[in-house]
């Protein structure tokens, strides 16, 4: 069980673990980590574990104690071995409308 348990549950980050905590001045960064899991493809609906690349994201995610926190992970691109596109899975607490790019 992880020390941060308490924002895995407030956030409700299921499919991720937070593995440490970044408190700045005026921010508070959630670093995640996302374990690696089967999936499922989107346009075939094969299933794989095949990675075939990582990219960095950091997402805001909430305002606790009126300071703005934002999750910070890699995310893993699968690839399809039927065929042969790749997909990002989907994650809960990254809203297309909460994207960011650094
Ligand atoms: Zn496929």
């Amino acid at each position: 069980m992880s020390n941060f348990y308490y924002i895995e549950e407030m956030l409700s980050l299921k499919e991720a673990e937070v593995t440490s905590l970044e408190m700045l001045e005026d921010k508070q960064i959630l670093h995640l980590s996302i374990p690696k899991k089967e999936q499922c493809c989107p346009h075939c609906h094969t299933r794989t574990s095949r990675i075939k690349d990582y990219r960095s994201q950091t997402v805001f995610i909430a305002i606790v104690n009126d300071l703005p926190v934002y999750a910070q992970f890699r995310k893993r691109r699968y690839s399809c071995p039927a065929c042969y596109r790749t997909f990002y899975p989907s994650l809960s607490f990254v809203q297309p409308y909460q994207r960011r790019s650094q």
